[in-house]
């Protein structure tokens, strides 16, 4: 385990300390069993490099396990294969039991006649729509539930150590609460790595996600629609058919795909945006942003507050 979280641990009160002088609480019984290593694989640059860091490094490896939302860009599949067949070892995709299209069109959802959704956009009883800032129904329907599913049954006789790929730099995140767990080990920040080392550490093995971390600083969901305006317009710009099918299931959902555009006010926003940069104009301040208005407006497709 790792000491530099795990401090000490006292079975007789289920209480141990971390490192950082932290209290931490823990099912004494776990101390019982043997340990299970499980590595968090995404798939992205930092837990490639953790998994053959780990490996490098003699750690025990029980299972690697990546939760394949189905909504992966395809070079993301293609290095999955690949690191596969590199470290020789197997890897455990697990999957919700329905795809992203179902849960977002067609589950059925209670919801009450009388509510403000009701009256804002009728009765509509199947689908989540897209995920917003306060509704990320995708990561615990396509994520955290096929993962649980998974570890479960595993818990009831090991004690389950994860294996997290959060980068040395990425301090916030090691901060959230469920990265504190006593059994959450991060080998990247114990050795000191930054996210810039992981991506170095990958190309420098012949890993370039068909330069997809040239386009994104951060590779999730390709149709997220809590990526970045930027992140968006990579899309875009480089990926027309998943940009294709982005606009199609904004228009047979009921919920914006952002707060400020739709995705067809985002695909006006961007040409107009290459019209002007063909013109040498600038793609922001008020002139431009008074034109997209216009521009918005003419075509029908709304307009933009942004
Ligand atoms: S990255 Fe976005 S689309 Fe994917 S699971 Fe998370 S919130 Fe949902």
């Amino acid at each position: 385990m790792n000491n530099k979280y795990r401090f000490s641990e006292d079975s007789a009160t289920g209480y141990g300390k971390l490192s950082t002088g932290e209290v931490f609480c823990f099912d004494p019984e776990d101390l019982s069993k043997p340990k299970y290593h499980v590595v968090s694989l995404s798939d992205g640059k930092d837990s490639t490099a953790m998994l053959h860091g780990m490996i490098g490094r003699g750690m025990q490896i029980d299972c690697i396990l990546f939760c394949d939302t189905g909504l992966e860009f395809p070079a993301m599949y293609e290095h999955l294969e690949k690191l596969e067949r590199d470290i020789g070892m197997p890897i455990t995709r697990v999957r919700a039991k329905h795809p992203y299209a179902y849960y977002m069109f067609e589950t059925p959802v209670k919801r009450k006649a009388d509510s403000d959704f009701a009256r804002k956009y009728g009765h509509i009883h199947k689908g989540y729509g897209w995920a917003g800032p306060r509704m990320r129904w995708c990561t615990s329907v396509l994520k955290d539930n096929p993962r649980e599913q998974f570890l479960r049954p595993l818990r009831q006789n090991y004690e389950i150590v994860e294996y997290v790929g959060i980068a040395a730099d990425e301090q916030y995140r090691l901060e959230r609460p469920r990265n504190k767990r006593a059994n959450h080990v991060h080998p990247l920040a114990d050795w000191g790595m930054t996210e810039a080392d992981c991506l170095q550490y990958c190309y420098d093995r012949g890993y370039d996600w068909g330069g997809l971390y040239e386009r994104f600083k951060r590779v999730s969901c390709w149709c997220c629609p809590l990526q970045s305006l930027g992140e968006l317009r990579q899309l875009f710009r480089f990926y027309p058919e998943l940009w294709a099918k982005l606009k199609d299931w904004d228009r047979r959902t009921w919920r914006n795909f952002r707060a400020d555009y739709s995705v067809e006010q985002l695909e006006a926003r961007f040409l107009f945006e290459e019209d002007r940069q063909r013109q040498g104009k600038p793609i922001k301040g008020k002139e431009f942003h008074s034109e997209l208005r216009q521009r918005l407006s003419v075509h029908g497709i709304g307009s933009s507050d942004h």
